[in-house]
């Protein structure tokens, strides 16, 4: 067998309580890992000595636009992002053009991710018919995947949400006996129609449409109510908003079975940043106020909020270049999220690190049921060798231009960081992360 040894790093797995130094025994041609202990030699030695050696991350909310938007980013850029940004797992959402909503779709997602060899890449199908939310698509045959493939893990219509309440009932009904969990991009479009923005003091100043966090609100309400009819799984994705963190504690302590993501920009940015009319923060949902950002924070602490996800939307420079009112939504997050957050949250003091690193890595998989896809975001013996290596101490300064993404629509451009991946290793195979890159400029 060949095989690779990490050597002398800190082992750290917060689900199992590991925090040690250690070295990883990798099996390369298994793509498992052999062995956690001292002392382990192998055919090629990487000297990761008191870097911190984790599972590998996920991001379970990332927009590859294949099929059809491949100027923005493609299944093989995008994964080489998800490397590059300390991501050995990513799943992908189906509003692409047109959408994922059969499972020849589904199908040739995994066929283009295997042939880019990157990240392990899981779509996500939609819930209705061309994403138009009216009729529900094929779940079951998208669920049930073909030529030794999984199907799709999971179902949403992000982007949007599914408007009617009556074909979202029998979305959670038939999900739940397909065991997938159904992913809502939560927004009441009545309430939402025209806006552009967070609707608050800033869109006034501006005099830019807004609209309220009520819209978020609603629909995390009502689905909460229909995911518990059904007795189905319910994840809530990109909270942005004080209220939907309050609806889903009190959902959670009542035994429903919702879960939730947040994205950094969600967690340090505010529409304050929209003063500038600069379309890098212009975002769905938009950028909230400092009491959103606190609760939101709150949440990921105390649980409420399961995870992290980056929402990595890739535009092409040109459609960021526009006016404000007309540039699209979204930003990339896959090569900046655990710069970004280490700098601003870890070494701030106000996110333990086992915490950051549990909801990159064993919640977000228990969010949407990966282990039975062979992703647990652990590190165990015989398991596979998916893990991130991060040099918590590299200061570095992010520059979008070292970016594998094609994209550069990122609003922590230029910020001077703390921490980045340096290894990203997937079924044994060892891929540079940014840190990497920065340090050999
Ligand atoms: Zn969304």
């Amino acid at each position: 067998m060949s095989t690779i040894v990490l050597k002398h790093g800190r082992v750290f797995d917060p689900s199992q309580k590991l925090d040690q130094a250690s070295d990883i025994l990798i099996d390369s041609s298994k793509g498992t890992i052999a062995e956690i202990g001292r002392d382990l030699k192998g055919d090629r030695v990487i000297d990761v000595r008191d870097k911190l050696v984790c599972p590998g991350f996920l991001d379970i909310h990332v927009h590859f636009r294949e099929p059809g938007q491949t100027a923005k980013e493609t299944i093989a850029t995008g994964s080489a992002a998800a490397v590059h940004g300390g991501f050995s797992t990513v799943v992908t959402m189906p509003n692409t053009d047109p959408p994922l909503d059969s499972s020849a779709a589904i199908a040739y997602q995994y066929l283009q991710a295997k042939n880019a060899g990157k990240a392990r890449v899981f779509p996500m199908g939609c819930i209705t018919k061309g994403r138009a939310g009216q009729e529900l698509a094929e779940l079951g045959l998208m669920a049930r995947g073909n030529s030794g493939q999984p199907g799709a893990v999971a179902f949403t219509d992000d982007g949007a949400a599914v408007p009617g309440s009556q074909v979202m009932r029998s979305a959670f009904e038939y999900a739940s006996a397909l065991d997938r969990v159904i992913v809502e991009h939560c927004e009441d479009h009545d309430l939402s129609n025209g806006a552009i923005m967070h609707e608050g003091k800033v869109s006034a100043a501006l005099g830019i449409n807004g609209y309220p966090s009520a819209a978020e609100e609603i629909i995390v309400a009502r689905d909460i109510r229909l995911a518990k009819l059904a007795n189905a799984r319910f994840h809530v994705s990109h909270i942005s908003a004080k209220g939907a963190v309050s609806l889903v504690r009190e959902a959670k302590a009542r035994g429903v079975r919702v879960t939730a993501e947040v994205s950094p920009h969600h967690l340090l940015l505010t529409d304050e940043c929209c003063r500038g009319f600069d379309p890098v923060y212009k975002m769905n949902p938009p950028l909230r106020e400092q009491s959103d950002i606190d609760a939101c924070l709150e949440g990921l602490l105390d649980g409420t909020i399961d995870c992290l996800a980056s929402d990595h939307a890739p535009h092409t420079s040109e459609e960021k270049a526009r006016e404000f009112v007309d540039a699209p939504n979204g930003i990339i997050g896959l090569e900046s999220n655990i710069g970004v957050l280490l700098s601003k949250l870890v070494h701030a003091g106000k996110l333990p690190l086992a915490r950051f690193v549990e909801a990159w890595t064993t919640a977000p998989a228990r969010c949407l049921g990966l282990d039975k896809f062979g992703v647990s975001g652990q590190l165990r013996k015989d398991g596979p060798a998916d893990i991130t290596v991060i040099d918590l101490d590299l200061e570095w300064k992010l520059d979008p231009n070292d970016f594998k993404s094609k994209a550069r629509n990122c609003p922590f451009r230029g910020w001077t960081l703390k921490g980045a991946p340096l290894y990203t290793v997937v079924g044994g195979v060892v891929h540079d992360a940014i840190g990497r890159t920065r340090t050999a400029k």
